[in-house]
């Protein structure tokens, strides 16, 4: 009999960490590595909302939150959602946890029994599946494809509802695609979900503020209104506010779907840190000054990428709308050699190589469950992406 729960053999270790884990054994062997690997923003957290820490910390308020977060910041998130997506939430229907990470976590912990399915469209962020499959839920892979640019087709969503079906998982703009849903493209979906009633959204818009060009984010409980009963929209503080340390994510949803979540979290980390939550109050009322400028860094690290990822040899890499990563083809270097005679057979061959070879590391499709791709995160500096960027180029062009 094994000692560790039977769980644990259901689930991965996350691909991401474990890249970005070799990329730093590299660094402590002496090599130089560009790691293009990393899932937050390269910014600091903006001062008003350190200070907003600290002062919380001399008023003493660190001690036990509230549950569900304190009402502060719940009055800060509903008001959020009404400003930015015309959603109408009660303080009362919205939750605080320890990150974005969390309260999925905590809503498929609520939700799911033994064998429920949970439609995720691929490639998707590596923890979905994982933590439905920690929950004894079924992850429903649904692939979808380069030339849609990777966005789930309401046709492909249709064929994949079935009884048992509980939720669908969508996440706009995309980790690892970057690919955001316009209106249009969202309403072919909650369409499908409208004549499907017992099936759930939930919807991860933590790269909500990360968009470029005119794209105009939308979620889906804005598009269509007669899902908000089965809908939990998540958002969180770490991508916009560059506060992934802080460890605070947040979503709102039906009151008895809220209830269940809140009396999970009640068993387990009693709220989230109540200093976190006080700069999260900042972060959400105050200034949000500092997002267009960094919105245009990241547009143009965007297009900085795209394009010199689009020459280089035997690659595809198609231009998304938002985030902070890319999800280039390296389908055409298949089968191809690289100068030391080893064979390309895989996305993970790629990666491993470009790796070896140039010290750059990415990570490879198939973590995110559709290949070959290899997913670049554009969070760094230009001169750090152009120089990462003419390596990749001449790895490619090294292949034969
Ligand atoms: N959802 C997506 C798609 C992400 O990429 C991440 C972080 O990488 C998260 C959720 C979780 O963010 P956090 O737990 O920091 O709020």
């Amino acid at each position: 009999m094994s000692f560790l729960a039977n769980a644990l053999s259901r689930v991965k270790p996350s691909a991401t960490i474990m890249v970005t884990q070799k990329a730093r054994d590299l660094k402590a062997q002496g090599r130089e590595i560009i790691s293009l690997s990393v899932g937050e923003p390269d910014f600091d957290t903006p001062d008003n909302i350190k200070k907003a820490a600290v002062d919380a910390i001399n008023r003493g308020e660190t001690k036990y939150p509230p549950v569900s977060g304190i009402m502060p910041l719940r009055e800060a998130i509903a008001a959020k959602f009404k400003r930015e997506n015309g959603l109408d939430y009660k303080p009362t229907q919205t939750i605080v946890g320890t990150g974005g990470k969390h309260i999925l976590f905590n809503a498929f912990m609520a939700t799911i029994n033994s064998g429920d399915e949970v439609i995720i469209p691929a490639p998707y962020w590596v923890s979905y599946p994982e933590m439905v499959l920690l929950c004894d839920g079924k992850p429903v892979i649904v692939n979808t494809h380069m030339r849609h640019a990777f966005k789930l087709q309401a046709a492909d969503l249709e064929k994949a509802i079935t009884p048992r079906t509980k939720w669908l998982i969508l996440n706009s703009p995309s980790n690892p695609t970057g690919a955001a849903y316009t209106h249009d493209e969202l309403k072919a979906l909650t369409d499908v979900l409208m004549r499907h009633p017992h099936v759930w959204i939930l919807t991860d818009d933590i790269y909500e503020h990360l968009t470029y060009g005119d794209f105009k984010f939308t979620t889906p409980a804005q598009v269509e209104p007669g899902l908000i009963d089965r809908t939990l929209t998540m958002n969180g503080m770490s991508k916009a506010y560059a506060m992934t340390g802080w460890r605070i994510g947040y979503a709102a949803g039906p009151n008895q779907l809220i209830k269940a979540m809140d009396m999970i979290q009640g068993q387990q980390t009693s709220g989230a840190c109540t200093i976190a939550q006080w700069a999260s109050v900042e972060a959400l009322n105050g200034t949000q000054s500092f997002l267009a400028p960094r919105r245009k860094a990241f547009e143009e690290r965007r297009d900085l990428v795209v394009s010199m990822l689009g020459q280089a040899k035997y690659l595809q890499c198609p231009k998304p709308e938002g985030a902070f990563y890319v999800y280039p083809s390296c389908a055409d270097a298949m089968g191809k050699k690289t100068p030391d005679g080893k064979v390309l057979n895989t996305d993970e061959d790629f990666v491993g190589a470009l790796l070896e070879a140039e010290g750059v590391a990415v990570v490879h499709g198939s973590a995110f469950g559709l290949g070959p791709n290899f997913r670049v995160s554009y969070a760094t500096s230009t001169d750090v992406l152009e120089a990462a960027c003419r390596k990749i180029q001449s790895f490619t062009a090294s292949l034969v």
